[in-house]
């Protein structure tokens, strides 16, 4: 059997390699069923080496580059992934099932992250400081914070590890990166052109394994200086507390259950086609989901009929297939808590207004996109991370109440408002407690603009000019201007 499988190896240290102790996995594509690819299955073991192996770039060759000469394997990178779109589209969509549609629009912009940050790699600046005691010249030096995990979700697994890679490949830092047991391939094939560029050995290392000790050993390794992590809130607190005892630097970019409120002035046709991008696209399964539909009361009943109307309409099928809409779900567990959030759902009192269960003449692991109405602020499926095309809909009447039920959740990716009147756009967008608003829009994200999670959403934020701050660390110097001594009992 695993003859016919697509073999893949790890990089660590600039070397394929397999694990140390032999074993291997099967990644299984959640369209045909099957088992379609075999990798390494890595262990504590085999974190250590890639974490020396980083330690060993960090220390070496890379360490002694300027930001101009990392800025230029940066644009290299970033032009290699462009010509090897095609193909790095086809590994997402065999391991997730994802469209590939979507994963060749995403792959093809995938290089404008690696350019916009080697924009940044050679204008890392420090600054001059005025001291009270003319005695000193003091300066800063913004220096990069050394060895950084990469803990990365099994949805849009380049993109994700792109948002930590670009910067800490900018900022100077070498980088162990851990994608998903669930669809850990794709960060394989890109490790492959991360050679080609011509970086160092043990710049960029990647470790797959099935169990999640792997990532865990990743996360607590003391040779690790900064962890970045993209996955379930759950895990985020794991990794945060893992980097706490060590003292590191850390990112969460974590779960959502984010609001799309829509006032009665809105442009309904546009609204619907929104909330269908926000929580269709992609099985519905990205962290930036609009699955809570807040409705005006007024307009609740023509929004629904639209959205579902639309819904009832979406094609699935094969991810190949350039005339699908929505694939299956990427995995049989998160199959099964998809099912089981619907079955909830309806012995809580929710309505179905389209779907509401498996799509079962497909087979396999498709589901119907759903939209369900009568749902409560206390339901399960309003409160909790479906990660799949269920929307949540319930009614309000003022602003004062619809901003109180968007914010009504433990966490705070993002969220739309929908509205004509340009006062109320962004008095709302204001008091919407998420890091991303989208004011008549959704799900639109680029490198040049901050993402990241308010409350329980996450910590820290990925893209746009401050994001490297996230991998840099400032040391302040201090110069002895006369040569002199001073009174060695007093402080400055
Ligand atoms: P997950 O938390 O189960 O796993 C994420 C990664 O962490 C995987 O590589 C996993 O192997 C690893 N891991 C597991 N246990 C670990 C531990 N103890 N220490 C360190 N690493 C560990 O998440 P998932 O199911 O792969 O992804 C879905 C979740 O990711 C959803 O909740 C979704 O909202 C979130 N997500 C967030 C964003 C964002 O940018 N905010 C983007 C995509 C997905």
């Amino acid at each position: 059997m695993s003859g016919e499988l697509e073999r893949f190896r790890m990089v660590i240290g600039g070397k394929a390699a397999d694990a140390r102790s032999g074993r291997t996995f099967e990644s299984h594509n959640p369209y045909t069923g099957r088992p379609w690819a075999i990798v390494p299955d890595g262990g504590p073991d085999d974190v250590d080496a890639a974490v020396a192996a980083a330690r060993t770039a960090l220390d070496g060759e890379w360490g002694g580059l300027t930001g101009f000469a990392r800025a230029a394997l940066m644009r290299r990178l970033g032009d290699l992934v462009g010509e090897n779109a095609e193909r790095l589209a086809r590994l997402e969509v065999n391991d997730s099932g994802k469209l590939y549609r979507e994963m060749i629009g995403q792959l093809n912009a995938l290089g404008s992250w690696y350019h916009y940050f080697a924009g940044l790699a050679d204008k890392i600046e420090g600054r001059q400081i005025p001291s009270p005691n003319p005695n000193y010249l003091v300066y800063t030096r913004r220096e990069p914070v050394g060895v950084v995990a990469a803990i990365t979700p099994w949805n849009s697994p380049l993109l994700l590890m792109t948002w930590k890679l670009a910067p800490a490949l900018a900022a100077g830092c070498t980088v162990v990166v851990k994608p998903s047991e669930h669809s850990p391939v794709s960060t394989l094939g890109f490790a492959e052109l991360v050679e080609q560029a011509g970086f160092p050995p043990g710049v960029v290392n990647v470790v797959t394994g099935l169990s999640r000790d792997t990532g865990a050993a990743l996360a607590a390794h003391p040779g690790v200086d900064k962890v970045a992590f993209t996955g379930s809130t759950a895990t985020g607190r794991a990794v945060a507390k893992a980097a706490a005892d060590n003292i590191n630097k850390v990112t969460l970019e974590l779960g959502g259950k984010s609001p799309q409120v829509v006032f009665p002035d809105a442009d309904l046709a546009a609204a619907a086609n929104g909330i269908v991008a926000g929580v269709f696209a992609a099985t519905g399964q990205t962290c930036m989901a609009g699955s809570r539909l807040i409705v005006h009361a007024d307009v609740h009943d023509e929004l629904v009929r639209l959205v579902a109307e639309r819904a009832a309409a979406i094609r699935l099928g094969d991810p190949n297939d350039p005339g699908t809409e929505m694939g299956p779900v990427a995995n049989a567990p998160q199959y099964e808590k998809v099912v089981g959030y619907l079955d909830t759902a309806r012995s809580e009192g929710a309505t179905v207004a389209c779907g509401g269960g498996p799509a079962a003449a497909l087979g396999g692991l498709f589901v119907q996109p759903t939209v369900l109405t009568g749902v409560t602020p206390g339901s399960t499926v309003y409160r909790e991370e479906v990660f799949g095309p269920v929307l949540a809909a319930l009614t309000f009447t003022d602003e004062d109440e619809a901003i109180g039920l968007a914010n009504d959740t433990p966490y705070g990716l993002a969220g739309a408002v929908w509205t004509k009147d340009v006062h109320r756009a962004h008095r709302v967008a204001a008091r919407i407690r998420a890091g991303s608003v989208w004011i008549n829009a959704y799900r639109v994200v680029a490198p040049s603009v901050p993402f990241g999670g308010f409350k329980n959403s996450g910590l820290g934020r990925e893209n746009g000019l401050h994001a490297i701050d996230e991998y840099l660390q400032e040391k302040a110097v201090w110069v002895e201007l006369t040569g002199g001594t001073r009174d060695p009992f007093t402080l400055g």
